[in-house]
């Protein structure tokens, strides 16, 4: 050992001996701290029996790679499968997290976990006697907490959520699912990509999901507020007759209706978050239909339930679907590369049933959709009246639905709440992003 390299390793014990001192100091001035977070453990890592470490499975490995250096071969490799039930070696992600630990001066490893979703670990335990294997399956508790935020458009939905949920809150990847999930829940009713102007509000009420190991994720939407060019248009989350969870308007409307607001998903569409993607905007009135641009392949859905009128090559059109629905209205998908299995005149479709792809076939400059809604036969401008009337909530559950947006709403919109005296007092208030940072911010 070269004297640098000796007298470095001496800094780091004597650094390690004053950060030892300084916990137990802290631990002794703070009662509340638990005896578990003081230790470093130094000595013990030291004496320790095992060896533990991590390793991940890479792209075009299979487990068998893993395992490998894990020691795990031959024989081993035969028990261990034999023992797991829910680790499927030809079904694994890339990129899967193995904690492995060993025996000092052992061959084979005798236990690895793997966090095989966001649900579940998996604990494999090679026994002394036998070497053979044994599984365990922990389910990992999730604890819910119910969040509100405001967002406000200046662009699009996933820029005006990401600036306003901080990554503490939820992580960027979770930010993008929200922004998926809202349009989701509106897909009757806003169509995100070209519905909502710069100012346009939207508030939402979700629960968040917390691991032990403090991990975020989104858990479900409760209730959200759009306004779409300054008229509100809630969705409240609700159990329907059917067990199925359901969005339903303030009046207790069913968020579904007959039409689709937009051919296309906007998680599709919306894939391209980073490049402030847009799509062409053109209005129906110089061109009769409405032009979705979207990646070459994207597919295409059926805006309602209908039959097939016209599934084929048509002029300037290039590849069109045509469908008919009731109350004389049908719907053209224009310059689409391919059509999905099934489209012959006649078919019968059903609503957000693919029936082709983006192209660029006939008059196009480059891949888009172009998306036309003829009412008895004049191309139209679908209004949101045009969608359809929403189911209402059967009468039976109609007072347990008044009760659950009651209380929803006082969670989203707190103010709107308070004013209501005579309402039963509202849960405990939801966390609110925005009035969180404020607080951190004038802690300073
Ligand atoms: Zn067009």
């Amino acid at each position: 050992m070269s004297l640098q390299a000796w007298r470095g390793s001496h800094y780091v014990v004597a650094g390690l001996l004053t950060a030892v001192m300084l916990l137990w100091a802290a631990g002794a001035a703070h009662q509340a701290w638990s005896w578990r977070k003081v230790p470093v453990a130094l000595p013990i890592v030291v004496t320790s029996a095992y060896d533990d470490w991590t390793d991940t499975l890479g792209r075009r490995e299979m487990l068998s790679d893993v395992l490998a250096r894990a020691g795990i071969t031959g024989r081993d490799y035969a028990k261990f499968l034999r023992a797991t039930h829910t680790l499927n070696p030809r079904r694994l992600q890339p990129g899967l997290i193995f904690d492995i630990r060993r025996l000092k001066g052992a061959r084979v490893a005798s236990r690895i976990d793997v966090r095989i979703g966001p649900e579940q670990r998996l604990w494999m335990t090679r026994q002394a006697g036998d070497s053979s294997w044994t599984e365990s399956v922990e389910n990992i508790p999730w604890n819910a907490e119910r969040l509100r935020t405001t967002a406000v458009i200046q662009s699009n939905l996933y820029d005006a959520l990401d600036a306003a949920i901080p990554d503490s809150f939820l992580p960027a990847r979770q930010r993008v699912g929200l922004a998926w999930a809202i349009a989701d829940v509106y897909d009757w009713e806003v169509d995100f990509t070209r519905d909502l102007r710069p100012g346009d509000r939207v508030e939402v009420l979700i629960e968040r999901l917390q691991s032990p190991e403090g991990e975020r994720r989104l858990g479900r939407i409760l209730a959200a507020r759009v306004d779409v060019a300054g008229s509100p248009s809630y969705a409240f989350a609700f159990d329907n007759a059917h067990g199925r969870t359901g969005f339903y308007d303030d009046r207790g409307r069913s968020l579904r209706r007959a039409f689709l607001r937009a051919p296309l998903r906007y998680r599709h569409v919306s894939s391209r978050f980073g490049n402030r993607y847009h799509p062409i905007l053109k209005r129906w009135r110089t061109h009769e239909g409405t032009d979705y641009a979207a990646a070459y392949g994207t597919p295409v859905r059926a805006t309602a339930d209908g039959i097939v009128t016209i599934a084929g090559r048509e002029g300037g059109y290039g590849n069109l679907v045509e469908l008919r629905h009731v109350n004389g209205i049908r719907t053209r998908y224009g310059h689409l590369s391919k059509f999905a299995k099934g489209m012959h005149v006649g078919a019968h479709v059903s609503q957000e049933a693919t029936i082709g792809f983006v192209g660029a076939t006939g008059l196009a400059t480059g891949p888009h959709l172009h998306y036309e809604f003829l009412v008895n036969g004049r191309p139209t401008n679908p209004q949101r009246k045009d969608a359809g009337a929403g189911e209402p909530i059967p009468a039976n559950l109609k007072a347990a639905f008044d009760s659950v947006r009651t209380r929803l709403l006082a969670d989203l919109s707190p103010c709107q709440g308070q004013r209501r005296r005579s309402a039963p007092r509202p849960a405990p208030p939801a966390t609110n992003f925005l009035s969180t940072i404020r607080g951190a911010l004038s802690r300073r």
